[in-house]
Parts: structure tokens; C-alpha cells; sequence
């Protein structure tokens, strides 16, 4: 009887973590893209390497520019929640396949933390800009470089979490945590190979 019991939640365990696995695989239809108020980056440059993550279609759309609605004058920084709300209102469609990715060029927060680098809400991402940056201006490709990588890194990692993935404590995958920057900039812009196999 034990071994039978033990057979049947093998069996229950089995076919909920293969629903959990079929939910993941090939969801992603379209990944829209979208600047919130003015930022240093031309967001065509981010396609290729998201292309590559996900494999679907990405496309740039126009954004809101009202970023200021979120700032908080005491802590001189912009309030994640409220933009991931603003940028709801813009989803083309409430396609459970799609997903949305607005970047910010202004220091995010939320509630019990001193910043963040992105944050993801239902289908919804927001990526900031301000600590990417290596120097104040961006003037040379290797500045560029280092803002264009650290921003990729953050975008396929908040899309993995709006898809239900985890942080992944192999430090070269997409879906480490980064605690800092160091952290980012070691980490690699793919999955590791068990995130991959979530997939597909
Ligand atoms: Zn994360
Ligand atoms: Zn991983």
C-alpha cells in the first residue's frame, strides 16, 4: 500500500510539473517594446539578442511620457508600480502570449528596497536605464556597449519571471539575481541549460 501511495504522488507530481512545463513552452508570440519618456538608447538595438531568447517577434511601439506622475520628490526616484500600470493601459492586446517591455531612463523604486534595476507585473516588464550607465554621458561604443548589455541582460530576465521562471543560482544564466552589477555583467544574455529545457 505504502509503495502504491508513493507510485501515486510520484504520478500527481509527475503530471503537475509537466503542466507547469507545457504552460512555459513556446508561449511567447510577440514582445512589444516601448520607451518611456525620453531615453539614451535606440531601442532597435536590444531586438536581435531578445529575438534570439525567445524566439518570437519584437516590436517596437510608441510610449507614455508622462514618467513624471511617478516621481517621488523625497526620495528623488521614480515609482516602478505606477509606470508598470501606465504601461498595462498600452498592450496592444490582452493576448495571454504577448508581453511588454518599457524602458526608463530615470532611477526606479518600489516599496522596501532602495532601488531596482526592472521589476515585472502580469505581462508587463519596466527596465531602467540610470544605474547601467558606466559614465554620466554615453559617448563612446564601448560605453554603449556596457549600457546595451546590462540593459538586454535585465530585459530577457524580467520577461523570464513574467513566463513564471525563478532566479537560477548558476551564475552565468540570464535568470541569476543580480545582487549588483558585477553580477549582471558576469552573467551571459541566454539561459543555462535547465532553464532552457523549460522551453522547449
Ligand atoms: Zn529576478
Ligand atoms: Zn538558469
Amino acid at each position: 500500500m505504502r509503495i502504491k501511495i508513493f507510485w501515486f504522488i510520484l504520478f500527481i507530481n509527475n503530471i503537475f510539473l509537466l503542466s507547469v512545463e507545457a504552460k512555459m513552452i513556446n508561449r511567447l508570440e510577440k514582445i512589444y517594446l516601448t520607451a518611456v519618456g525620453d531615453i539614451a538608447l535606440d531601442l532597435r538595438k536590444l531586438i536581435p539578442s531578445i529575438k534570439n531568447a525567445y524566439h518570437c517577434e519584437v516590436e517596437i511601439i510608441p510610449g507614455f511620457r508622462e514618467v513624471e506622475i511617478a516621481y517621488n520628490k523625497k526620495r528623488k526616484q521614480y515609482y516602478a508600480p505606477q509606470i508598470l500600470q501606465e504601461l498595462e493601459k498600452l498592450v496592444p492586446s490582452k493576448e495571454q502570449n504577448t508581453r511588454l517591455v518599457g524602458i526608463v531612463d530615470q532611477d526606479l523604486y518600489d516599496e522596501g528596497l532602495n532601488f531596482i534595476f526592472g521589476e515585472a507585473r502580469g505581462n508587463t516588464t519596466i527596465v531602467s536605464l540610470w544605474r547601467f550607465k558606466p559614465c554620466t554621458e554615453i559617448d563612446t561604443q564601448e560605453e554603449e556597449k556596457i549600457l546595451l548589455d546590462r540593459t538586454i541582460k535585465t530585459v530577457i530576465h524580467e520577461l523570464g519571471h513574467t513566463l513564471g521562471l525563478g532566479h537560477c543560482n548558476n551564475r552565468k544564466c540570464v535568470m541569476f539575481f543580480s545582487n549588483w552589477l558585477g553580477d549582471t555583467d558576469y552573467k551571459e544574455k541566454t539561459f543555462c541549460e535547465k532553464c532552457q529545457k523549460k522551453f522547449r
